[in-house]
């Protein structure tokens, strides 16, 4: 092995920290012995604090309506192509029901950001869902909102709330959106929810249209000064209806490099392997676990919707019941030798 690259990655493992320098070498590198020596020095930290266990999260994508009109998403309200849809309230709560008694503790309500949903129906929704479940974390995740409406939701029982960055680069966010949507207002949120108390969730795409590497040391150095307490990356897949239709999709290699990095970067931090990951490569929730990811975010949304909410193409929805789904990530998650756990799922970030 490379004496300079895994004298790199020991201090990484040690210290949870790199100089911006060493954090681009390391992502430039490609040899695979090294690699691997990465991937096992996030396993163990992953080890560390969350064992073999793995968190599962029900996400209910409760509604494809969106005001915003980002250049990488299939919702962007200029897609005439999209098949709108929303949930109602009861139907909603089925899937809480019925997750619940999967043995999911955490529901996560993701969606666009969507005018037909108020944010006095999303307190009642929010309400109601408390009422019914207390043992169980409620996360939010559909974008820009007031501080009030934030403030509102997790004042009648929100826990979380999942808004990725998408880019820690003022200049490359211009890229991937619209002049109306902008770097300070993302920031702004994301300052004002942990503020308020909720765990919250950043993250970004790997391998975005105009992503340089420089732009992912500074995703990472922003990564570890926020500290948020999950981290989401997935790798950009290009969506047919969309301004970035042809652009190429992001790497898996990368994509796993990145996810070991963020477990040494920060210890503790709650790492999905994402839908995306498993879009891209059959087994690469899998492939994600093994660089040190904790959690998995199966799909609990209804059958007839689920293909409906396609914010890239060919998004893995098996069609399978959310029973049989989950029979199945456990298998494989067993077959790689990790366990789905009924748990809550905290970070130990407050331990
Ligand atoms: N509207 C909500 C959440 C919906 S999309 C929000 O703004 O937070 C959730 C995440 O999916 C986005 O944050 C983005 O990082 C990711 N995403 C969107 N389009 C994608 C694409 N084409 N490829 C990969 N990931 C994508």
């Amino acid at each position: 092995m490379d004496k300079g690259i895994v004298g790199i990655i020991d201090e990484l493992a040690k210290e949870h920290i790199l100089t911006e320098e060493k954090l681009q070498k390391l992502l430039l590198w490609q040899k695979k012995e090294e690699i691997e020596y990465l991937f096992e020095c996030a396993r163990a930290e992953r080890e560390r604090w969350y064992g073999k266990d793995v968190y599962i999260r029900g996400l209910i994508e409760f509604t494809n309506y969106c005001r915003n009109d980002c250049y990488y998403c299939g919702l962007r309200r200029s897609n005439s192509k999209a098949e709108r849809y929303r949930l109602k309230y009861e139907e909603i709560i089925d899937c809480c029901r019925c997750g619940y008694d999967l043995g999911y503790r955490t529901f996560v309500l993701q969606g666009g950001e969507d005018y037909g949903y108020t944010k006095d129906m999303i307190t009642e929704l929010v309400s109601g869902i408390r009422r019914a479940y207390k043992d169980c974390a409620i996360t939010l995740s559909f974008g820009e909102w007031e501080r009030e409406a934030y403030e509102e939701w997790y004042m009648v029982g929100a826990n979380r709330y999942l808004l990725r960055h998408e880019t820690a680069d003022c200049e490359h966010y211009s890229m991937l959106h619209p002049p109306q949507m902008s770097y300070e207002n993302r920031m702004r949120c994301l300052k004002d929810l942990k503020e308020i108390g909720y765990q919250v969730g950043a993250g970004f795409m790997v391998g975005s249209p105009y992503q340089t590497t420089k732009h992912l040391v500074k995703d990472l150095m922003f990564l570890k000064k926020f500290s948020p307490h999950m981290v989401g990356i997935g790798p950009f897949i290009s969506q047919k209806d969309t301004p970035f239709a042809e652009e190429n999709n992001g790497a898996l290699e990368l994509t796993l490099k990145l996810l070991a990095i963020l477990r040494l970067l920060l210890p503790k931090v709650l790492l999905p392997a994402t839908t995306a990951l498993g879009t891209i490569a059959p087994n690469g929730r899998q492939l994600g676990i093994l660089a040190g990811a904790n959690v998995v975010m199966p799909n609990l949304s209804p059958i007839n919707v689920r293909k409906k909410y396609a914010i890239y193409d060919n998004k893995i929805s098996s069609g399978e019941e959310a029973a049989e789904g989950k029979v199945r990530l456990e298998e494989q998650m067993e077959s790689i030798g990790y366990k789905v756990v009924v748990d809550v799922g905290n970070s130990k970030m407050e331990d």
